[in-house]
């Protein structure tokens, strides 16, 4: 069909022309049809790199180069052995490389797809959330506030929808959209207003509509290239590696220069000097640096991943580590959002339900004995208003479309599933607990229109009609609420709100609050036939206010570990909910959130200060309630102000820009909208509290693991050049040939170093204070103990070396000696690596991965010396027990004495340092 047409197209005419069906969608078999027809609805994706360019690339580096030329020169001049030899070790190099930089690549994609985006359609009938990408052309889409449009979507129906298109028009302002067909043409994109534009933000309001068009034909599809520029895939520790980097390659070939100069000056041949050279320069690069810190990344990530914590942006993962407050919303996120209803107040009565979960069974007591619903008019308008004013559907599992369990007895709490909001489902179980059902009330109440709810307003309303009018029925936060009535029914009656019947109703909800209830105030109206309902503020005035409910919602089981975790972390926990202060307060007292003299505020007090006077009062609050969205961008930046590393939670629409400000934004992966998803870089996907700490534990993982790795690469490349250096300076003969150089470098940089990548954590990760945010990589001693490791790695081959060369005269004895000790030096010292203190404090086995790379690469040293053809090309002769003594005690200098050293007291391993609960440390540079 001609594109143009669909705006002038009714409902029903929509709906024929695209072959669905308004109630039940398409069917499942015909949206496969479809989609094999019009493919997925997707946007072209940019080229990716082709593994053979990935592997070629491993010989771009430019001292590679520079050996592969050498090399061919030997070869030229007849050193055939050596020249094949040496381009063995280069081309398996680059295989290591290849295979770290695509494991690497892989994995960021498959972490893309992860965080795909998802539609909620009608199909075969069911509501259902499918990957956005399968949506064909007729299928039938719901939108709420926070939705971003998957598809373009002519809207079928509308209700205070507005979306916001800056993405396709620049226009920022969101526009109201609705369903009317518009009997005009040639209209621009930002006057379609019944069409839903992919990759736009549904702002407010909820809406549906059939997909016109998908992937490269939508609107967004035609300017594909505007919309999301890459995400950020370096993190600025990678960065800063990068920077390293280049400063070791200037620095390894400064001094392998002086080491050739000092080697022919002390009469060794030209040549051989500087193949010698050029090898050393290979080695002393740690070239595999990026992708071990890549891979180190990318598969926390995945350990996150299983963890529950999914991560948008990479560079997150750092900052992850360095997080000293976490910003978290209470409902759902604390605690269950599994909300029942446990007591009522109407009119000065206060009356308990009994019953537990969703199960539509219990009682209403007053004073022990049941209410009767028939001769209690407050009770049922109670009951009336919290069913109309409500979306959420309680069903029986076997009906629309569920999985009924078998064998189970009817009642059994998992019978009843729960769809839409909670604090909704609570209601209605409560009306269904005394007959009062939603289908009861189908026959005799027609909905005219929502007034959704939304984090400000902190209610929602309905317009029904029933034969005698029109009523409005309202719900909401009690103390916001109150202040929209005038009148309160008291003993059956109506009667105005009087300042001691408002003061009545507002004790009786701060008494249930204090409890940890969730309460919300109902409250309805009698419209005239000629009252206005365009906005909410026409409908939301003069109510009468009815009663409150109560509801219970449990703490999650396993956030007070997790907010005791945070405490020995030194990270602070804040609670941040729209909820009423009270409420905030027993639960996070509960929780162990709100210590002994620890402050709350709520959304009133917080807007009445200064930012001057929020800093003061910022690191001694724990609690912010009742607060609106924009609440949480001041107190994320009043904690940065503070020095604090924020990570922050949020699930709404408004939270986005508190989300993107923040340095680590949370969203959720079950309740958060799409836009609160794209603003974030980190999604929960069970929306748990706990999940968070447990990424914390994990971004602090992955970065000591990154230390570790990076101090056995750099101390071992420090040892090698030294050995080779001092050699030169004192005059002696080459301790290694330029051969056993590179296959020294093969056998203990790569897997070793990857195994410390995957490292199990130090079991005292969470008992340590964060780390300052700018802290340098070699901070905490690891600096000192490259150098000095690497030092004695040094002395001690080339000790080994000219113990060798004295005793027996053997040039190659000594040179395979020297080969021998710089290995095992390294293959033990990879151990030592493992931990900030010493060899000493950890299980050596403990690492399979470890143990199972310093196994393969003495597998790949061994037939080195022991196999005489490779004796001949690696200028190897087999050792004895008297040379092995010489090596193994060689090579356990550097990492025993040092071990025995900090064990005896070096200051670096005896002074704990000091956990400084709640506080951000300061920044060091
Ligand atoms: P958070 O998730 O940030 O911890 P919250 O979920 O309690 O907080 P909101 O969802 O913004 O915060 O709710 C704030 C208040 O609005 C609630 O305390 C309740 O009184 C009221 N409220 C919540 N949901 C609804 C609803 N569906 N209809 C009417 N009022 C509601």
């Amino acid at each position: 069909m001609e594109q143009k047409m669909w705006h002038r197209l009714g409902p029903r005419e929509l709906v024929e022309a695209l072959g669905s069906d308004a109630a039940s969608g398409l069917s499942a078999a015909e949206a496969a049809r479809r989609l094999a027809e019009h493919g997925r609805n997707e946007l072209a994706e940019g080229r990716r790199t082709p593994p053979i360019v990935l592997f070629l690339n491993q010989f771009k580096d430019f001292m590679v180069l520079v050996l592969i030329g050498a090399t061919l020169i030997s070869g030229l001049l007849g050193e055939y052995m050596d020249a094949a030899a040496i381009l063995a070790i280069i081309v398996l190099n680059g295989v290591l490389g290849f295979i770290q930089e695509y494991r690497a690549e892989q994995s960021l994609r498959s972490l893309k797809a992860l965080s795909a985006p998802t539609a909620r359609v009608v199909r075969d009938g069911t509501v259902q959330d499918i990957p956005a990408a399968n949506l064909v052309p007729g299928d039938i889409v719901i939108l709420e506030s926070g939705d971003r449009v998957p598809a373009d979507l002519r809207l079928l129906e509308a209700s205070s929808l507005y979306t916001e298109e800056s993405a396709l028009t620049g226009e920022s302002v969101p526009v109201e959209k609705s369903a009317r067909p518009i009997d005009e043409d040639g209209l621009g994109t930002g006057d379609l207003k019944n069409i839903g534009f992919m990759g736009t933000m549904v702002t407010r309001g909820t809406g549906r509509g059939i997909v016109i068009r998908t992937g490269m034909q939508t609107e967004m599809g035609k300017i594909a290239h505007m919309i999301e520029q890459a995400e950020e895939a370096e993190t600025p520790l990678q960065r800063r590696l990068a920077q390293l980097g280049k400063v070791l390659i200037a620095v390894a070939i400064g001094l392998t220069v002086m080491v050739v100069i000092a080697g022919i000056l002390h009469g060794q041949p030209a040549y051989d000097m500087f193949l010698a050279g050029v090898s050393l320069a290979v080695a002393a690069i740690p070239e595999g640096l990026p992708a071990i810190v890549t891979i180190a990344l990318a598969l926390g990530v995945q350990r996150m991943i299983r963890r529950r914590a999914i991560v948008r942006k990479l560079p997150s993962v750092e900052t992850l580590g360095c997080a000293t407050v976490i910003c978290s919303d209470k409902t759902g996120t604390l605690t269950q959002n599994k909300m029942t209803v446990t007591r009522l107040w109407t009119g000065g009565r206060t009356l308990e339900v009994t019953g537990e979960g969703y199960v539509p069974r219990g009682e209403v007591l007053e004073n022990g004995a049941p209410a009767d619903l028939k001769r209690d008019a407050a009770l049922r308008r109670l009951l009336q208003v919290a069913a109309l004013c409500n979306n959420a559907r309680l069903v029986r599992a076997g009906e629309d479309g569920q999985p009924r369990r078998a064998g189970r007895q009817a009642e059994a709490a998992e019978e009843w599933i729960m769809q839409g909001d909670p604090t909704e489902g609570a209601l209605i179980v409560l009306a269904a607990k005394l007959g009062v059902t939603v289908s009861s009330l189908e026959g005799l109440y027609r909905r005219e229109k929502e007034y959704p709810f939304d984090s400000e307003r902190k209610r929602m309303s309905v317009l029904v009609s029933h034969q005698g009018g029109r009523i409005v029925c309202t719900k909401g936060a009690p103390d916001l609420l109150m202040e929209q009535c005038a009148y309160v029914l008291w003993d059956g009656n109506v009667v105005p709100f009087t300042p001691s019947l408002r003061q009545k109703a507002a004790e009786a909800a701060e008494k249930m609050a204090e409890s940890a209830l969730r309460v919300l105030g109902l409250a309805y109206r009698d419209l005239r036939p000629q009252d206005p309902t365009d906005s909410e503020a026409d409908v939301e005035k003069q109510l009468i206010f009815v009663g409150l409910a109560g509801m219970i919602d449990p703490p999650r089981r396993e956030v007070l570990g997790a907010i005791a975790t945070c405490r020995q972390a030194g990270i602070k926990t804040v609670m941040i909910t729209g909820d009423h202060r009270l409420t905030a307060e027993a639960i996070a007292s509960q929780l162990g959130i709100l210590p002994r003299g620890g402050r709350s505020l709520d959304g009133r007090q917080l807007e009445a200060m200064t930012d001057a006077q929020l800093d003061r009062v910022v690191e001694d609050t724990y609690v912010y309630a009742r607060v609106a969205p924009e609440h949480k961008l001041r107190i994320v930046k009043a904690l940065q102000r503070k020095g604090h590393v924020v990570a922050m939670t949020g699930d709404g629409v408004n939270d986005a820009p508190a989300i993107k400000s923040a340095d680590i934004g949370i969203a959720m992966g079950i309740t958060g909208t799409d836009v609160s998803k794209e603003a974030s870089s980190l999604v929960l996907s069970d929306d748990n509290f706990a999940t968070i700490v447990a990424a914390i534990e994990e971004g602090r993982g992955i970065y000591e693991n990154i230390r570790k790795f990076i101090r056995y690469l750099l101390a071992s490349n420090v040892g090698e050049i030294l050995t080779m250096f001092l050699a030169m300076m004192f005059a002696l003969p080459l301790p290694l040939v330029p051969i056993q150089i590179l296959w020294v470098n093969l056998v203990t940089d790569g897997l070793p170093a990857m195994a410390l990548g995957v490292d199990q954590p130090e079991k005292d990760l969470m008992r340590q204070p964060p780390r300052g945010s700018r802290e340098s990589i070699f901070a905490r001693r690891l600096g000192w103990k490259i150098i000095s490791r690497g030092l004695l790695i040094g002395l001690c081959t080339l000790g080994a070396f000219v113990l060798t060369l004295r005793s027996s005269g053997d040039l190659q004895r000594a040179q395979t000696v020297a080969f021998a000790t710089l290995v095992m030096a390294q293959l033990i010292h990879v151990f030592d690596c493992r931990s900030s203190r010493s060899i000493f404090h950890r299980n050596l086995l403990e690492n399979r991965w470890l143990v199972l790379a310093v196994l393969s690469s003495l597998a790949l040293m061994i037939p080195v010396l022991y196999v005489e053809p490779l004796q001949a090309i690696f200028k190897t002769v087999p050792l004895g027990f008297r040379d092995w003594s010489l090596v193994f005690v060689a090579a356990g200098i550097p990492t025993f004495v040092m071990g025995i050293g900090s064990v005896l007291g070096s200051p670096g391993s005896r002074k704990r340092r000091r956990i400084t609960y709640g506080g951000p440390r300061p920044v060091s540079s």
